[in-house]
């Protein structure tokens, strides 16, 4: 039957998940493929074959309503031309909504994946039930991501690309940041950075094990404040319902959070938003891009 399902699509750096999922969220024939096979030379290509194969596989022909694909990157606001995939450089400048289009002949909606996350996890966790909050999600992982959810969508901004948050200048930093410039919050404010420090002052230390053995040190008591920073000015700016926190650093063992929450609301402004900040936390799932993305394509197709 048409119109059955969305094709939902998550890539990464480390690998592409799909899956076919129904308006309520039920999801099939989930598959994780390693994304640097994908996702080279003629990544476009190679992506449409991926697709149309998975299509045939699955008997989903005429069955698919869309397409959506979350990249770590930044997106036209017709959720069709990529701008920036620093992690994905195969994709970076294409109009890869319009090539799977075409190749494919099925509607093909492209996104930031933090966006897909967020939505995931408003529909998951029934936040916004009557479409009239404004909701913000941070995702701590290698990078700072950020979405901004606003009466049942995305914002998305006049070209696409808002939200960039890990990308907002830090005074007197000048680090160079993978998106070109110098100085950006996530320069510091991330599990890349995390990773160095671990490197550079705890080199004896798995990862996995940094905060439960060094998490009272100065240096990571500094880590968690600086996190806050970027966090708590976007709460000051946008007086949001709530807040989804979520991301691999976040739900590392022995994470402090209490300590995070703290210096989130010592640095929002008082008395309001801070003293009545409500706090969600992320569903850990392999799935949540690619049921996320489904969710706003249904969305845009049955507003
Ligand atoms: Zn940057």
């Amino acid at each position: 039957m048409k119109d059955s399902y969305v094709i939902g699509v998550d890539i990464g750096g480390t690998n592409l998940r799909i899956g076919a999922v129904t308006k309520d969220g039920a999801l099939s024939f989930f598959e994780r493929i390693p994304s640097p096979g994908v996702i080279t030379g003629d990544a476009a290509g190679n992506l449409a074959g991926t697709l149309a194969d998975y299509i045939s596989r699955h008997d989903l022909g005429g069955k698919a309503a869309g397409i959506s694909i979350g990249i770590p990157g930044t997106v036209s606001k017709d959720k069709s031309f990529i701008y920036s995939v620093p992690n994905l450089p195969a994709l970076q400048n294409m109009d890869l909504g319009r090539i799977l289009r075409e190749k494919l002949d099925i509607p093909v909606w492209i996104d930031r994946d933090v966006n897909y996350l967020l939505m995931y996890d408003v529909r998951q966790q029934n936040l916004d039930p009557e479409r009239n909050r404004t909701i913000l999600g941070f995702y701590v992982g290698t990078g700072l991501g950020n979405a901004i959810y606003i009466h049942g969508h995305s914002y998305s901004g006049r070209n696409g690309v808002a939200g960039e948050l890990g990308h907002i200048p830090f005074y007197r930093v000048d680090t160079p940041c993978g998106c070109g410039n110098n100085g950006c919050c996530e320069t510091l404010c991330s599990g890349y950075h995390l990773a160095d420090l671990a490197r550079e002052s705890f080199p004896d230390c798995e990862i996995g094990d940094l905060f439960t053995r060094h998490g009272e040190d100065p240096l990571l008591i500094d880590f968690i404040d600086t996190l806050s920073l970027p966090v708590a000015s976007e709460i000051t700016l946008l007086d949001p319902d709530c807040v989804i926190l979520g991301g691999g650093v976040l739900s590392m063992k022995d994470f402090p959070m209490e300590r995070f929450l703290d210096c989130i609301r010592l640095h929002t402004r008082s008395p309001y938003p801070s003293e009545n900040l409500e706090f969600f936390f992320a569903e850990k799932s392999q799935a949540s891009g690619v049921i996320g993305g489904a969710f706003s394509v249904f969305r845009i197709l049955d507003p």
